[in-house]
C-alpha cells in the first residue's frame, strides 16, 4: 500500500481532485480541503489509518461536511456531506449493497460486474443516468428513496 501525502501534490493538482461540497450547493463556491483523521474524528485515533496507511478526508471549510477517500488515494468517495445526509447514504448502502451481493453469490459474477448491474438497475428506478447514480453523491432525499426502492423490491 502506498503512503499518500497530500503535501506531495501541487495546489492545482489537489483542486482537480477536490469534490464540490454536497451541502453548500448553490451557495457559492465552497472551499474543500484535504484533512487527516485527527480533524474529522478527533476522538477516534483508531480511524485515522487503514492497514497502517494514513486516511484522508475532503472537508468543506464552510459547513464542515466531509467525505472519505478511496484507500491509498486522495480520490473522494463522493461529495462531502453532513450528519443527516451521511445517515441517509449509510441506510441506502445498507439496503442496496446486500441486493447485488446476493446476486453476486448466486450467479458467480465478479464484484465489479454485479455492483455495476445493481447500479444500472438502481439508476433506472431513480430516473438517473448510470454515471450520475452513486450513493456517495446523493442528497439525503435521494438516498432515502434508494432505501424505499430497495425495500419495495425485496417485498415483491
Ligand atoms: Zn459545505
Amino acid at each position: 500500500m502506498i503512503q499518500v501525502d497530500p503535501r506531495d501534490f501541487t495546489p492545482d493538482a489537489l483542486r482537480k481532485v477536490a469534490p464540490a461540497c454536497g451541502e453548500c450547493t448553490g451557495q457559492g463556491a465552497s472551499v474543500v480541503e484535504l484533512v487527516g483523521g485527527s480533524v474529522v474524528y478527533p476522538h477516534r485515533p483508531d480511524l485515522w489509518q487503514k492497514d497502517g496507511v494514513d486516511r484522508w478526508w475532503w472537508r468543506c471549510e464552510n459547513c464542515g461536511a466531509y467525505v472519505g477517500t478511496h484507500t491509498g488515494t486522495i480520490n473522494p468517495l463522493g461529495t462531502p456531506c453532513g450528519p443527516e445526509t451521511r445517515r441517509a447514504r449509510e441506510a441506502a448502502h445498507a439496503a442496496f449493497d446486500p441486493m447485488w451481493r446476493k446476486r453476486m453469490e448466486l450467479s458467480g459474477l465478479k464484484q465489479s460486474v454485479a455492483r455495476g448491474r445493481g447500479y444500472k438497475w438502481l439508476a433506472k428506478q431513480m430516473g438517473l443516468t448510470r454515471k450520475d447514480c452513486h450513493i456517495g453523491m446523493m442528497s439525503a432525499e435521494q438516498a432515502w428513496r434508494v432505501v424505499e426502492i430497495c425495500r419495495a423490491r425485496e417485498a415483491a
